[in-house]
Order: C-alpha cells, then sequence, then structure tokens
C-alpha cells in the first residue's frame, strides 16, 4: 500500500508528491483523471513540431527565489520576458496601460498633460488601479481611468466572465493597474522564463522516482469512498489511513452536498500556418473585436526556428461537467457567493484529518504555477512533514 495518495498531477500534486518521495521517502500514488500529467501546464510538440501549450499560455515568473531554486532543479530555462499587445481603437498598444500605451492612443499635449500628472500625484515607477483612477478628484486622471475601463476592461471582463465587473469581486478590478512607466514587460518579478524543454517534461523528472506510483485515466469519484458518519475514507473498499492531498473540485470531493461551484470555461482553437510568425507578440488581446480574448502564438516563447507557427484563438466560456469541450473548469468565478460556498466545503473537509486540499480548484482560487508551488511547499513543510 501507500503512505499517501495525490489526487492531481498538475504543479500542486507534483510538488508533493516529490517532496513525500524524496525528502520522506515514502510511498506515493498519485492518480490523475486525465491521460497526462502536468495539469494545465501541459505542452506538448504538435503536429508541425512546435511547443504548444494545450490549456493556454504559462509563463513562469516570481518574486520567490525559493521557488525559482526549487523549479530549477528540475529544468533550465529560456530567458523570456512576457510582453502583450491589446487592440484598441484600431491600434496595437502594450498593456498593462503603461506611459507607452498613453502616448499611443492619446494626442501628444493631451499625453503629455497626463504624464506629468500621473508622476507627480502617485510616482514615477508606481503602481495605480483602474479603479481607483476613476474615482480621482483630478479631472484629466479620472477622464483616464474612464477611457481604460471603457475600451480595455468592461468588455474584455465581460468576455472573460459572461458577466459585468459589478457582479464580480471589487478585488478584480483592484487587481488591474496602470503602470507610470516606459517598462512595457508584463511581469516585473525578478525570475522569469519558460521552460528549456517544456513544462512536461518538468513533471517527468520530478515524478520520476522509485516511491511514486503514477495512475492516469483515473477519477477519484471511481476509486474512492466517503463515510461521512464515521469520517471515514475507503481507497478500493479499503480504509485509507494516510494522507490524501486532494488537488480536484472541493464540491465533487463531497458529492456536491452544498450545491455546484461555478467555474468559468475556455476554448482554444489552434490552427498552424506556413509561415515565420503569424503576430509580433506572443499574445495579443481583443478586449472589444471578435467573440476570443486573445491570440497566442507559441513559438515567441521558445524561439524555434521553423517555416512554420502554431496560433491558439482563446473563446471563455461557461463550465458544464456534462459537455465535452466545456468540461474543464479553468477559473473560479470570484464573487462573494461562490467565496462563502467554498468556505462551506473546506469547513466540512476540516472533518476529515486525512484530506488536505491543495492548489487552484482545491483553494477556489486564481493562483499562478509560482504561488501553488508556494503553497506546495509549505503544506509540505508544516502539514506533512512535521504532521507525524
Ligand atoms: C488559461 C490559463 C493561463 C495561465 N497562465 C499562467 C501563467 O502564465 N503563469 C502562471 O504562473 N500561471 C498561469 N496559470 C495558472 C496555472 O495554470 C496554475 O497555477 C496551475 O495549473 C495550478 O496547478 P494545480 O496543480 O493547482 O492545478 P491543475 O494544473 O489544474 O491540476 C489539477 C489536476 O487535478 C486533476 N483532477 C481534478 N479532479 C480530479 C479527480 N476527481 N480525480 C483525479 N484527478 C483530478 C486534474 O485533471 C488536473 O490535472 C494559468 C491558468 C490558466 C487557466
Amino acid at each position: 500500500m501507500y503512505d499517501f495518495i495525490v489526487v492531481g498531477a498538475g504543479f500542486a500534486g507534483s510538488v508533493v508528491a516529490e517532496r513525500i518521495a524524496n525528502v520522506l521517502d515514502k510511498k506515493v500514488l498519485i492518480i490523475d483523471k486525465r491521460n497526462h500529467i502536468g495539469g494545465n501546464c501541459f505542452d506538448y510538440y504538435d503536429g508541425s513540431g512546435i511547443l504548444i501549450h494545450k490549456y493556454g499560455p504559462h509563463i513562469f515568473h516570481t518574486i520567490y527565489k525559493d521557488v525559482w531554486n526549487y523549479l530549477s532543479k528540475f529544468t533550465s530555462w529560456i530567458d523570456y520576458e512576457h510582453k502583450v499587445l491589446a487592440l484598441i481603437n484600431g491600434k496595437k498598444v502594450p498593456i498593462p496601460f503603461n506611459l507607452n500605451t498613453l502616448h499611443k492612443l492619446f494626442p501628444e499635449p493631451i499625453a503629455r498633460k497626463i504624464e506629468t500628472k500621473l508622476k507627480k500625484k502617485i510616482g514615477e515607477e508606481k503602481k495605480i488601479s483602474i479603479l481607483k483612477l476613476k474615482k480621482s478628484d483630478d479631472k484629466d486622471l479620472k477622464l483616464l481611468g474612464d477611457f481604460i475601463y471603457e475600451n480595455m476592461f468592461k468588455n474584455y471582463s465581460l468576455k472573460q466572465w459572461g458577466r459585468g465587473l459589478d457582479e464580480l469581486d471589487p478585488d478584480v478590478g483592484e487587481r488591474v493597474p496602470v503602470f507610470i512607466s516606459r517598462d512595457d514587460r508584463y511581469f516585473q518579478d525578478r525570475f522569469q522564463g519558460i521552460p528549456k524543454h517544456g513544462y512536461t517534461e518538468i513533471f517527468k523528472k520530478m515524478l520520476s522516482h522509485p516511491n511514486i506510483e503514477i495512475k492516469l485515466n483515473t477519477d477519484f469519484k471511481d476509486v474512492f469512498n466517503i463515510d461521512f458518519q464515521k469520517g471515514k475514507v475507503f481507497y478500493q473498499n479499503e480504509e485509507f489511513k494516510g494522507k490524501i492531498i486532494y488537488t480536484g473540485e472541493p464540491d465533487e470531493l463531497f458529492n456536491y452536498r452544498f450545491g455546484k461551484l461555478p467555474y468559468r470555461s475556455l476554448k482554444f482553437v489552434f490552427k498552424t500556418i506556413e509561415k515565420e510568425f503569424f503576430q509580433e507578440a506572443a499574445v495579443i488581446n481583443y478586449p472589444n473585436d471578435f467573440d476570443y480574448t486573445r491570440i497566442t502564438e507559441y513559438k515567441h516563447f521558445t524561439r524555434q526556428k521553423s517555416n512554420f507557427t502554431t496560433f491558439s484563438k482563446e473563446y471563455p466560456q461557461n463550465y458544464d461537467k456534462t459537455v465535452a469541450g466545456k468540461n474543464v473548469p479553468f477559473y473560479p468565478i470570484p464573487t462573494k457567493n461562490n467565496y462563502e460556498l467554498y468556505e462551506k466545503y473546506r469547513r466540512l473537509t476540516l472533518k476529515f484529518k486525512n484530506i488536505l486540499l491543495l492548489g487552484r480548484l482545491a483553494e477556489y482560487k486564481y493562483l499562478n504555477m509560482d504561488l501553488v508551488i508556494k503553497n506546495a511547499l509549505k503544506l509540505f513543510d508544516e502539514g506533512i512533514s512535521n504532521a507525524g
């Protein structure tokens, strides 16, 4: 038998499994309902030899040196600093909105006036949220906030979430900044890159250990039973007393007893053409035009040499567990009601001493890869290796 069972072979599950196997020298089973490891970070070479990210573009970036050092044990890196353009009023401009964007979209005298005010009132190289700008008592800064909101934010959010911003947690709006800088990079984190041989190779290295057994195409609900009365968990009809690290959807874990947690899903339509490059940046966003939110061209990440290139158009859609193509839960929907519902599932989990929730689904939170890895390392240190 196993000492630990991990449900889900994304970063959350794989990091924990790797630590248990290497540091504790214990046996761990990792299951995933998909036919591959890597969770949403899974990448592979398509028919024309281009490395693509099956579940959308993934750029690694972090401020945490410990996370960077940990991941660097499993990969070397391609230097890559992410830059994103957005099509606004017929022009492709850098986002998040910065001083270069300002000068591209506004007539020069107005742009200069606003730049001076931003620097004076907020400060050079500082960030301010669009919602704060919208509330500014300076009429030019308020105008800027309103402009960005209307042209870059409002419709994008409608497409992305299928609902207006007023229906979402106010945090969503607070997170979108204006950067008072000429720095066009999407992230300012100290550590940034793309894994030299892709993400899937990282997972293969992490999980290649005699203490780790991987079972793919294996759904938690098909091999586990939960006895709510006794607070016990059964794996293949035998009581499992070791720890279970669960990185899937928490409502599914408990048979939806409080109701379904809503998610937003995505559809990626991939296309390969015979051309060196299709577009001028890895990612171009379309806040106002078309049904898709963005186009990603993968060669920009790897700088592969090829006469072919592959890009994907990304269409947000409702999540429906029962419909193929709509059944991947990409984003928890950030509303107060949903967080309250999640909290019920989290509290119920606490009754089962040997089930630990980890990762972006189980924590019902959008988390970048670095935070998922950081949380997994923390859970291992504090909740697994020290737990006795
Ligand atoms: C479109 C998109 C783009 C992103 N881009 C970036 C980026 O550029 N940079 C960044 O840092 N982060 C990015 N992220 C976030 C990143 O994908 C996550 O941080 C990461 O995938 C989380 O890892 P995880 O292990 O928690 O979840 P996942 O990767 O989703 O892994 C969970 C695994 O659990 C399995 N599972 C679920 N339920 C069950 C079950 N019942 N039985 C068995 N297995 C189960 C799933 O099949 C899945 O493989 C992006 C996310 C999205 C959606």
